[in-house]
């Protein structure tokens, strides 16, 4: 194999490039889905390591994944099923958000069918939900495909309008995508027949929206 090859000459898969980004970030970066399974399952290189921009090759995936991106993603939990997906970069970027800022929706789609969180905030408190994009296509989409009820999160904020919780400002759920949410922001509630809940429940205004138009904004 080209592994065993590659070690018979002495190769250490532990070298890192000037930017700290070993064999796998590399392969990643270029796309090079061979290469990646190679890695992925002959070879000792660490496939969760940060490189000095805090990434993991997940998160390069997420950055500059093109049209096989999906397919390297997929590739990646079959080798590693259990490939921490909601872990963020050193900016708090989960490699969904990557996905969902560069517009890969392909990508998107698997990491979200795989069961990945689709709340998580960056250090600058942007989300999916909120990231500003031309349409909310891919976000309505994204969320029409959840199949089972997300956990709850839980915070100090409304992960809407980002008011702070106390005596007044009690925390709800949106039932749908999980987020902690206000009163305000939550004040609809229908069934979700795919939740197998089959009684009005409380749901954000987005959710809404999917729950009744099915996933077309
Ligand atoms: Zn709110
Ligand atoms: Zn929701």
């Amino acid at each position: 194999t080209i592994c065993s090859v590659l070690l018979e000459n002495g190769v250490d898969f532990a070298a890192v490039d000037e930017n700290g980004n070993n064999a796998l970030h590399l392969a990643v970066m270029h796309g090079r889905l061979n290469n990646i399974r190679v890695l992925l399952t002959e070879c000792t290189v660490d496939a969760e390591a940060f490189n000095l921009r805090g990434q993991s090759p997940l998160h390069i995936l997420g950055q500059y994944g093109k049209e096989n991106a999906a397919a390297i993603f997929d590739l990646f939990l079959e080798c590693m099923p259990e490939y921490p997906l909601d872990k963020p970069d050193a900016e708090g970027n989960t490699v969904l958000l990557l996905a969902y800022m560069k517009g890969n929706a392909n990508l998107c789609r698997a990491i979200v069918r795989s069961g990945a969180r689709l709340r998580v905030n960056n250090n600058q408190g942007v989300n999916i939900f909120n990231y500003q994009v031309a349409t909310k296509q891919l976000l309505f989409r994204l969320l029409d495909m959840l199949s089972k009820e997300p956990p709850w999160c839980d915070g100090s904020n409304c992960y809407e309008c980002t008011a702070k919780f106390g005596v007044t400002t009690r925390k709800h759920h949106c039932r749908h995508c999980g987020r902690l949410l206000c009163h305000k922001c939550s004040t609809k509630e229908i069934p979700i027949i795919k939740f197998d809940l089959n009684k009005p429940v409380r749901v954000c205004n987005i959710c809404f929206d999917v729950l009744t138009l099915g996933g077309v904004s």
